[in-house]
């Protein structure tokens, strides 16, 4: 279950079984009315914690996956733990693109170009 990555981070190497876990962030809303709906984990599914919106009484919802946490959200909020498969390293290499786009900026701002 890698109980022991932390939940507050974006990604982290289990120290249990090595694993790249993810921690993914969702979030469940009303399709009729948009409130947020407060959810919990089901085999794996996200399922909101009442049947009918407290709202609207609709039982149609979406789920919203978050790019990260912040306070609103902390109470409604769900998290998964994903595994990232060894050898995708998809994410580094779009920061190190933008790294070295930063750098070339620089270079370009320094010389007065
Ligand atoms: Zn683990
Ligand atoms: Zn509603």
């Amino acid at each position: 279950m890698h109980n022991n990555v932390p939940i507050d981070v974006e990604e982290a190497y289990c120290p249990d079984c090595g694993a790249l876990v993810k921690n993914k962030w969702f979030l469940v809303r009303c399709a009729c009315c948009n409130i947020k709906r407060t959810a919990h984990i089901h085999y794996d599914d996200i399922i909101p914690n009442t049947n009918y919106c407290p709202n609207c009484g609709s039982t149609e919802y979406y789920i919203e996956e978050l790019e990260n946490i912040n306070f609103l959200n902390v109470h409604y909020a769900v998290f998964k733990k994903e595994i990232v498969p060894q050898g995708n390293f998809t994410t580094r290499q779009i920061w190190i693109e933008k790294e070295e786009n930063l750098i070339e900026e620089k270079k370009l701002l320094m010389s007065g170009k």
